[in-house]
């Protein structure tokens, strides 16, 4: 399964960013929308502005006409200038706009109402003399020398000598005429020339010259639309100022009213809401950009711890099963058979770390392990942990013997911490080997056949760090025979099935009997006899051993409390102990046991095998004081069948060391027995040395009995004297005193 198909899926993510698209898009629809908008709105507010000027402009000059009219009417009847003059003065004396009014005569002269006199010219002069109301701008009569509007209104339509009355404005609503603002129009002919000047005094002769940057189309079509007499408009820059103008036809004196928009001001207001539109379109636009880049680093993260979740081991911070299962298929999959071998890996003896250095200290070994195993991985090889201390591995298959070596070898790096150690704790790997040759079997199929193989490396004798065994078929067959033997074992338990057969030891002085060992042995209705070398290593492996050590120890403490009852002298027992008990603080409970029965504690003794003390003289040497603060007794089994510590000798102050049935094999060929007497000899000699009562095991030839007596050995064991027989038999045989009279 992959883990990406947990994750929630991309769908509000692709809606975010189809809303962001969107946004955009829309911002850039309102922008154009906007500029759209600003320019129809220039537009239309420069003709609407030009439109409310021209009447107004006009109903100036109407009004203007019309009272200069009445004036020239009032005063067309008086007989001289000067009554005119004096009327005029009686009117508007003492006013400011006295000063405005004035007589214009025939000959040119003109008459102001503040005794001024001037004389008209040119274009002025024609006006007075053509007898009809006219309209003008000059700055001849203008005391500032500028240009001013200038009225004429015939005296009388009949009689063009009378003269004009004239009028000057010098102030007339338009009077800023620099062009930079609406509210400043300007009067221009036909032709386009200006007919007034800027305040300044400049004075632009024409407003195509006023207009010249301006593109030469809108010129052209402008001067269409004046001589057509028609509103046109046109737009320029002037002294830095973007400017739009509207031309509106006036009905005096053929004229057009000039009025002028800022088009740069008239822009900002619309820039400005532009400007705030794209700035909430892209402050939204951030706003969703980061929600949308939370929400995906979210995803992101919640994919990580998914992902971590799913494949990699808590305890090793490595790939899990999982993973491990994923790359290795993949692996398998691409690379030729016989390309692999899968290889399972554990610690012997694992749980007795956590049990008596707690799980912190088990974690750290298991992360030790991963570290070594993956520094030794070759690339394109895998490494995981798949359970408590077992670890699978993928490696290229080469040749039994290479394989075998790179096993030692990692198992030897693995156990290097001990080197500078001066209570060394080895901890020995089992490797189980599986060649992946066969394309039809499946991963878990060969990780079965690996676990078979190292579950068998484990039971076999020899390597102290590391034991090695590749899958056979029969590893099959004594998985289902492990399986019945788990299945059965309760019910056998309860149901008596295991008895208690005992072994004597014999003083090798005295042949008498001196003590015995307890063989639990299992009689199965279904199955008959049951070697315990076929299932006690079963029990070992599912823990069920502690029960039966616990039962055969109770057995044996109910035997010794026969014996006392029927008033033999006891012989002491000792029993068998599992590595499986070690850290299960089951001594409280052979001691509950023993003081059941009443039975004094120095009648039994435990045995632990060589190997078991070897892994850990130190804790052992603890173990053995806890025992004897128990009252009870203990012995080294098997010394000699494994790879002998001396230093655990020194180490571990047990009361026996049982010689194993293989040191004594030599004794029995001439060839070796000089040599393996001279070991035995030395073996006897220093455990009694170090104060150990001496067993010798599985002494089963009269030749090896007599090369003992030679030696100091206290006690031999075996089928020279005895089989393990079930305890009545022992009992009868051994310890009933002989009936009298028989
Ligand atoms: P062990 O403790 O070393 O027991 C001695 C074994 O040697 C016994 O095998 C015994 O029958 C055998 N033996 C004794 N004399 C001779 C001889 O002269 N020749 C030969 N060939 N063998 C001899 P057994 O009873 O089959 O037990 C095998 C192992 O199973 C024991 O080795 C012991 O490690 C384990 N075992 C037996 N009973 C128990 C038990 O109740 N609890 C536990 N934890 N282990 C047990
Ligand atoms: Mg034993
Ligand atoms: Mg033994």
């Amino acid at each position: 399964m992959n883990v990406r198909s947990l994750v929630p899926s991309n769908r509000p993510a692709a809606f975010l960013a189809l809303f962001c698209l969107l946004s955009l898009v829309f911002s850039a629809i309102h922008a154009a929308y906007l500029v759209h908008l600003m320019k129809d709105d220039a537009r239309e507010r420069l003709l609407a502005c030009s439109a409310k000027e021209t009447a107004l402009v006009q109903t100036t000059f109407d009004d203007r006409f019309a009272q200069l009219e009445l004036l020239a009417a009032s005063c067309s009847g008086l007989p001289d200038r000067e009554a005119r003059l004096s009327r005029l003065s009686d009117l508007f004396g003492g006013r400011e706009e006295a000063a405005c009014f004035g007589l214009a005569e025939n000959d040119g002269r003109v008459y102001f109402l503040d005794s001024r006199q001037d004389v008209l010219t040119g274009e002025l002069r024609d006006a007075v003399e053509s007898g009809v109301p006219r309209a003008l701008t000059s700055a001849r009569l203008s005391p500032d020398a500028l240009y001013e509007l200038v009225y004429l209104v015939p005296l009388s339509r009949d009689d063009p000598a009378a003269g004009a009355l004239l009028y000057r404005d010098a102030d007339p609503f338009w009077e800023h005429l620099a062009p930079n603002s609406s509210e400043n129009p300007i009067l221009v002919r036909e032709d386009g020339q200006i007919l007034l000047p800027g305040r300044s005094g400049e004075v632009q002769l024409s407003l195509f010259q006023l207009a010249g940057d301006s593109a030469a189309e809108a010129r052209e079509q402008l001067s269409a639309d004046l001589a057509a007499r028609r509103t046109g408009t046109l737009s320029f820059r002037f002294r830095g100022s973007h400017l739009a103008l509207a031309a509106a036809p006036l009905e005096t004196e053929g004229w057009f009213l000039v009025s002028f928009l800022d088009l740069d001001a008239n822009r900002s207001s619309l820039l400005q809401a532009l400007v705030l539109s794209l700035a909430i379109d892209l402050v939204l636009l951030l706003v969703f950009l980061s929600l949308f880049l939370l929400y995906r680093r979210g995803q992101r993260q919640t994919l990580r711890h998914l992902e971590h979740a799913a494949f990699v081991d808590p305890v090793t911070g490595g790939d899990n099963q999982t993973r491990f299962s994923l790359r290795a298929q993949e692996l398998l999959r691409t690379r030729p058979p016989g390309t692999y071998a899968l290889v399972s890996c554990d610690i012997q003896a694992f749980s007795l770390i956590n049990r008596s250095f707690g799980e912190a200290a088990g974690n750290r070994v298991l992360c030790h392990l991963h570290a070594c195993l993956k520094q030794k991985l070759r690339s394109g090889e895998l490494a995981a942990r798949v359970a408590q201390d077992q670890f699978i591995l993928l490696l290229f298959q080469s040749a039994e013997e290479d394989m075998r070596a790179r096993m030692e070898e990692t198992a030897r790096y693995f156990n290097a911490f001990n080197r500078n150690l001066r209570n060394p704790y080895y901890l020995p790997l089992a490797f189980g080997i599986c060649p992946a040759g066969d394309p039809s079997l499946l991963l878990s199929d060969l990780c079965d056949r690996a676990n078979l193989a190292r579950k068998r490396a484990k039971r076999l004798p020899g390597g102290t760090l590391c034991s090695c065994a590749f899958y056979q078929p029969a590893d099959r067959q004594r998985l289902l025979l492990d399986l019945d033997i788990s299945n059965r074992m309760e019910s056998a338990l309860e149901r008596g099935e295991f008895q208690l057969y005992l072994q004597p030891k014999v003083s090798l002085s005295t042949r008498s009997v001196v003590g015995a060992e307890a063989l639990v042995r299992w009689r199965d209705p279904q199955g008959g006899f049951v070697e315990p070398d076929v299932f006690i290593p079963v029990l070992e492996r599912n823990g069920f051993i502690t029960q039966l050590d616990l039962y055969m120890f109770e057995q044996s403490c109910l035997c010794l409390r026969r014996w006392m009852d029927c008033g033999v002298p006891p012989l002491p027992i000792s029993v068998n102990f599992s590595r499986v008990n070690l850290g299960r603080d089951i001594l409280s409970r052979f001691r509950q046991l023993q003081e059941k029965w009443s039975v004094p504690p120095e009648l039994l003794e435990f045995e632990f095998t060589e190997t078991l003390v070897a892994e850990n003289p130190q804790f052992f040497a603890e173990l053995v004081q806890e025992i004897h603060r128990c009252g009870f007794h203990c012995s080294i089994d098997d010394f000699g069948s494994g790879y002998s510590s001396l230093h655990m000798l020194q180490q571990v102050p047990a009361d026996t060391l049982k010689l194993d049935k293989s040191l004594f094999d030599g004794l029995l060929n001439a060839d070796l027995r000089p040599r393996s007497e001279l070991v035995v000899r030395s073996v006897l000699e220093m455990a009694r040395q170090l104060g150990m009562t001496t067993v010798a095991e599985g002494i089963s030839e009269e030749a090896q009995l007599s090369a003992l007596e030679r030696l100091p050995c206290d006690m031999v064991q075996g089928y020279y004297f005895s089989r393990p027989l079930p305890a009545e038999e022992f009992y009868n045989a051994f310890l009933h005193p002989p009936e009298s009279g028989s």
